[in-house]
């Protein structure tokens, strides 16, 4: 695992230590175990007719997928109440799917190694870690039948597949298995938030922030679990489990993310030691780097992001506006992209965006572009811009862009293609493929929004973005040093004139 070969340097590993310690001794602090924590029932959506677990059931099921953690995980406290309660061991298991969405190597070496740490705190803790290989609506399923579950709790993922999977195992589990999901992602339940889609973040801010005086507290331990389970877990071969997955593997893993929980924490430190002082000032300069960095692991849930803020608002007096800024991301604009995909059946289409936007992207659809790429192009970097093939080189690169430029980037993609139902599938293709915290809402949103302006304003109306906001080489320039960066990432300029014959096409309009 990354802690044991991690080369992190010995202050860190010391600072790391404090900090593992000092969480795991606060959770002892809040209660002894989630049976005598007031455990918040908003959080939980029972979607079956059965609510009470079998009896005579071999115990509980918890199917991870969206929250991969063993603690500060209300789903996994959950699931350990219940099997409290009922006096009968507790099961996790999580499903490596033969593909997903258009997630890389990358992006699954990441997860298993993290689940290895998963599985490890586990086995500490006397709970049983499963690695199941196939579609949850059947692995689950049959693990349940097989080993005689009494309950299946699960994460909420507001995402077509995920959802189609929950669906699917409401269908088939049999009448009595309740089955409970947990919104174990968001501070405020998803569901609690609001029941409609929100227009933008102006609508849903005040909705979350006046229930954080609630939602947003400590979490009690996962404990050691004192039923043990009746039959043999089987090991995992951890070395050969993605064998069989149909995945891309020439996108490889990156270096400076390092999975888990723990290599989470280190993240968070860094951040709160080294940017945290800066954020409200410098976040939006992508040569400084002064964000947290952390999406990766939110995206996996390998660390909560209720408990990232706990930690960053202890220093609410000493930096009071990053502190608020870094809440406004990491919750409002966060769980509003929830929100988005949770109402909104197009969530990745034009379709799914407002009427005036709909029609303003339709009405300059033929508008001459002075640049025209096809994927390959954009994809291996071959445009005349050495910002934009920076970025993307940042992004096949480190799996990475700077969330500033991120927006620059898609904007230009929509400028730079025939029509913007191809902008909008090859941003989110190749979001989805090289970024470590991509096949997330706030992927489909900050596509969305860059695109097809969800929760944004109309603009001035222009050539091809109509009155979708437009973004340009010049205004990046004054807000930060293009060339550092342009440098840093390795931008090739290519011959713009040879490109501008090759590319121009006629105005039909
Ligand atoms: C075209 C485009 C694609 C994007 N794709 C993704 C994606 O695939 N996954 C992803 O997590 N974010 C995505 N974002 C949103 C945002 O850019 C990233 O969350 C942010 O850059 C992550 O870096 P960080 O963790 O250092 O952010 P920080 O500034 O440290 O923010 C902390 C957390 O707040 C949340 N956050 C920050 N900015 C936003 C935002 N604009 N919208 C919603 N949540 C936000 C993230 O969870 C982030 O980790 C995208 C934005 C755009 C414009």
């Amino acid at each position: 695992m990354s802690r044991k070969n991690s080369s992190e340097p010995p202050i860190k590993k010391q600072k790391l230590t404090s900090l593992f310690d000092e969480l795991t001794e606060k959770r002892k602090n809040v209660a002894d175990s989630i049976t005598n924590f007031k455990f918040n029932k908003k959080r939980v959506k029972i979607l079956s007719q059965a609510t009470e677990v079998v009896k005579g059931s071999k115990g509980i099921l918890y199917w991870m997928f969206r929250d991969g953690r063993i603690q500060d995980n209300w789903a996994m406290l959950f699931a350990q109440k219940l099997a409290l309660k009922n006096r009968i061991p507790l099961h996790v298991c999580y499903c490596i799917l033969p593909k997903f969405l258009d997630a890389t190597l990358r992006h699954y070496k990441f997860l298993v190694e993290s689940l290895e740490e998963v599985s490890m705190d586990a086995k500490k803790l006397n709970i049983n870690f499963h690695l199941l290989h196939g579609e949850p609506n059947t692995v689950v399923l049959e693990f349940i039948r097989k080993h005689n579950m009494g309950a299946l709790i699960t994460d909420f993922f507001p995402l077509r597949v995920p959802m189609a999977w929950v669906e699917s195992l409401k269908m088939d589990l049999p009448q009595d298995i309740p089955i409970c999901q947990v919104d174990a992602h968001n501070i405020v339940p998803c569901w609690v938030t609001s029941d409609q889609l929100e227009y933008s973040a102006r609508t849903i801010r005040n909705k979350i922030n006046s229930k954080l005086q609630e939602y947003l507290t400590e979490y009690p331990p996962v404990i050691e679990h004192p039923y043990k389970s009746s039959f043999e877990v089987p090991e995992i071969d951890w070395l050969n489990c993605l064998n069989d997955v149909e995945i891309d593997r020439s996108v490889d893993k990156v270096e400076w993310c390092k999975p888990g929980y723990r290599a989470a924490l280190i993240q968070l430190e860094k951040f709160i030691y080294e940017c945290l002082p800066h954020y409200c000032e410098k976040r939006n300069n992508p040569h400084l780097e002064m964000t947290s960095g952390l999406s990766p692991w939110f995206h996996f849930g390998m660390i909560s992001v209720q408990r990232v803020i706990l930690e960053v608002q202890k220093y609410k007096q000493k930096y009071l506006r990053s502190v608020n800024d870094f809440m406004e991301e990491a919750i409002v604009r966060r769980e509003l992209s929830d929100n988005f995909c949770l109402h909104n059946k197009n969530y990745d289409k034009i379709d799914g965006a407002r009427q005036w936007a709909i029609e303003t992207l339709n009405t300059h659809k033929k508008d001459k572009r002075q640049w025209i790429y096809d994927l390959k192009e954009l994809e291996t970097s071959q445009t005349h811009d050495d910002l934009w093939n920076a970025a993307q080189n940042q992004l096949t690169v480190d799996g990475k862009i700077h969330g500033f430029m991120r927006m620059y980037w898609a904007k230009k993609i929509l400028e730079w293609t025939k029509l913007p139902e191809d902008a909008l599938a090859w941003s989110i293709y190749l979001n989805d493929k090289y970024s470590m915290d991509g096949r997330d809402p706030n992927g489909y949103v900050g596509c969305m929004w860059s695109i097809c302006g969800i929760h944004d304003q109309g603009w001035k109306e222009r050539e091809i973005f109509g009155k979708i906001r437009y973004m340009n080489y010049k205004g990046c320039e004054r807000k930060f040093d293009v060339k550092a960066y342009v440098q840093k990432h390795n931008g090739k300029v290519i011959n713009i004139k040879a490109l501008s014959q090759k590319k121009t096409t006629k105005k039909t309009k």
